[in-house]
């Protein structure tokens, strides 16, 4: 019953197991988990090389070859990250604008009050971008902000937020901006030289393809150097994790060893790939196949196509009072694939995430696949009703 590591581009996931179509954790390349057959210890010489590689590697991603940028893995889930990054590149006395528009802007506000640090809100609601003359006009009015969060692919729609703007108008206020990439980084460019930014976070389980169980920070080096002292928490410092593995080449708690040598599958993986432009030219391909075959069985997305990430799209329930979400969900999941609910507040919706180890082949099966499943609930249209629609054209405005 065992699959042979297989050259092939897109091998299925194991017999009977559904494709996730779902934005990390995500269907991982059969190498991938293969590569977690083996124990490491921790101090060991091999596995300290490997956490070296994989900070040479994500640096070289994110377009640095010059050492004005590090990176930082820690271990935990994406949030631990987040968390981690604005803790320590925060100082205690600085104020953050936190650009939201949507659940994980809003958890990034949630961070900032548990861990006591003074925060102002844009809050554009379900999905509307962020713009750059806001942040521009919000940093005008309050010379205390320090820093600026932004949302880089905000998932819980699928928006795809104009980080770059974002960039432009922080720093023409001489303030500092973090990026939440999560599930951006990898098929998006963030690259140094085009996009300015202190620090990045993002985490193994998203773009990269690599199982879950750590993230990491990528800082500007002359930045983090200052960072001493301003974690709130022992173990999600990053300064201190830093200085630790530069000092030692190790991780300063016990490192998820088999997570980091999948990733390292997974790097190999995505650089045979071609990197970031194929990566994110695959995920498009998804994306746009995926969305026409979609529409043309009458399903509208929220966002309008400028909008769109190559990552997850958001589309509105339809309006027939036979389709039931969790009923499509379960006949999609018989079908072999795992689709996502929506996160709006004001319609019904649903998600399907186009990043992992599939194609545009994969992606005509979901269409297809979603096909009969209107058939199989009866539902003769799924065009969303008119108050999504209205909903939608707030964004065209
Ligand atoms: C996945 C994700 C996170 C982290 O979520 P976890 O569940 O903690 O891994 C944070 N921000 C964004 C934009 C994400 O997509």
């Amino acid at each position: 019953m065992s699959d042979a590591p297989s050259d092939a581009p897109f091998p299925a996931p194991k017999m009977g197991e559904p494709y996730l179509l779902t934005p990390g954790p995500l269907t991982t390349d059969i190498r991938v988990k293969e590569a977690m057959l083996r124990d490491w210890g921790s101090w060991d010489s091999e596995f300290r090389a490997m956490t070296k590689s994989l900070c040479d590697q994500l640096v070289a991603l994110a377009g640095d070859s010059t050492g004005e940028f590090v990176c930082v893995p820690m271990q935990g889930s994406g949030s631990y990250l987040v968390e981690a990054m604005l803790g320590t590149l925060v100082p205690r006395d600085g104020k953050v604008l936190v650009l939201a528009n949507g659940a994980y802007g809003l958890r990034a506000a949630e961070t900032l009050r548990v861990m006591g640090r003074t925060y102002t809100l844009i809050d554009k609601g379900d999905y509307m971008p962020p713009r750059g003359d806001e942040v521009a006009a919000a940093l005008a009015a309050d010379p205390a902000i320090s820093h600026v969060i932004a949302i880089h692919c905000e998932t819980s729609s699928g928006i795809l937020n104009p980080v770059a703007e974002i960039a432009e108008a922080t720093y023409a206020a001489g303030r500092k901006l973090l990026i939440d990439s999560m599930s951006a980084f990898g098929a998006v460019d963030l690259d140094v030289r085009r996009i300015r930014y202190e620090a990045m976070v993002s985490s193994a389980n998203k773009c990269i393809e690599g199982v879950p169980g750590f993230g990491f920070v990528i800082a500007r080096k002359s930045e983090l150097e200052g960072c001493k002292g301003n974690s709130h928490s022992l173990a999600l410092d990053v300064y201190s994790q830093w200085v630790n593995m530069v000092k030692s080449g190790q991780w300063r708690y016990t490192p998820p060893t088999h997570v980091v040598a999948a990733f390292m599958e997974a790097l190999r993986i995505h650089a045979a790939e071609g990197g970031v432009p194929a990566r994110g030219a695959r995920y498009t391909k998804n994306r746009d196949v995926m969305v026409a075959g979609m529409r043309s069985l009458g399903f509208e997305t929220l966002l309008a196509d400028r909008w769109l990430s190559p990552i997850i799209v958001t589309f509105f329930c339809p309006a027939d009072p036979k389709f039931v979400f969790t009923t499509f969900y379960d006949l999609m999941k018989a079908k072999g694939f795992i689709i996502y609910p929506g996160k709006l507040t004001v319609v019904e919706s649903f998600r399907i995430g186009v990043i992992g180890r599939m194609d545009e082949h994969v992606m005509r099966r979901v269409v297809a696949a979603a096909k009969e499943c209107l058939e199989e609930m009866g539902v003769a249209s799924a065009a969303p009703p008119a108050a999504a629609l209205a909903e939608r054209a707030k964004l065209a405005a």
